[in-house]
């Protein structure tokens, strides 16, 4: 009789784990929806959309320059530069975008060699990458990366993957100045908010590889010659070579020799689009 007995319980409770994981994939599938990548065309899941996801960059962008107040540059030659390269990048991505972004930069008087993008387009240039990038070209290479994360819509998929999505739509209505320290931190890490936001959640290779990739692109079609990306990458590497630390925004990066050797492949695509393009923008640097 024993026996009879723990054989009935013993079903359920082997079938409760796969009863779970079930039941998570299929709201996965649920509340998933497919995106394709206007510039290259990879589908992506998310679980939120754009508008949502613009609010969330909103609000840590909101946060960020909260706690970054007393040290927000507000005019001179770096932000005039910072200004510049962006709006060039950001009609180079307008052309072939589906999503519309309200792009805004805040510079930040900071050693921090850092620089990020939100989304939605809000983006954060901490002054200490300026000297690191050394020209124009070299920024719009840093810069175009971090918009392609944006427009690629790389934060609503980190989020999707790392199962963040039910924390947001739960907690959604309160916005995230609502909810907790821990977790705002978490949510604003998969954003793509710097390393002191939240370094847990890196980009996958995946993503940053399609961020080099459209990042050339966004650089080529704004006028900057595409072979600018690839000077700026030796820069780097001789800088890390000599001993100097690695800028912040590159720790969660590929190694420059697999990076190069990328750009590389797509450098006629980009050089297509800096030949067409670059007669009608000013000569870049
Ligand atoms: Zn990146």
């Amino acid at each position: 009789m024993p026996v009879k007995l723990e054989r009935k319980h013993a079903l359920p409770l082997t079938l409760a784990p796969i009863m779970i994981a079930l039941g998570f994939v299929l709201f996965k599938l649920y509340t998933a929806s497919k995106v394709t990548n206007p510039e290259t065309g990879r589908v992506a899941r998310v679980g939120i959309d754009p508008e949502q996801e613009q609010r969330l960059g909103l609000e840590a962008y909101a946060q960020v320059k909260r706690d970054e107040a007393a040290k927000i540059v507000q005019s001179g030659p770096d932000v005039e530069l910072v200004k510049r390269v962006t709006n060039r990048l950001a009609r180079a991505a307008a052309e072939k975008a589906t999503v519309q972004y309200n792009w805004e930069v805040s510079v930040i008087q900071s050693n921090e060699k850092n620089a990020f993008c939100l989304p939605g387009g809000k983006i954060v240039v901490y002054t200490g990458i300026i000297p690191i990038a050394k020209n124009e070209a070299g920024l719009a290479t840093v810069l175009g990366h971090e918009m392609a994360h944006a427009t690629s819509r790389h934060g609503a998929e980190r989020l999707f993957r790392s199962e963040l999505t039910k924390t947001i739509l739960g907690g959604f209505q309160g916005g995230l100045a609502q909810m907790d320290p821990a977790q705002r931190q978490t949510i604003m890490g998969a954003l793509g908010a710097g390393a002191k936001y939240g370094a847990t959640l890196p980009f996958s290779r995946t993503q940053e590889s399609e961020a080099d990739h459209i990042g050339l692109i966004y650089m080529a079609r704004a006028g900057y010659d595409p072979k600018e990306a690839v000077a700026f990458w030796q820069r780097m590497d001789e800088q890390v070579g000599k001993g100097g630390s690695p800028p912040q925004f590159m720790s969660d990066h590929p190694s420059h020799n697999t990076r190069i050797g990328h750009l590389q492949t797509w450098m006629p695509e980009a050089e297509k689009e800096f030949a067409s393009h670059h007669q009608h923008n000013a000569p870049g640097a």
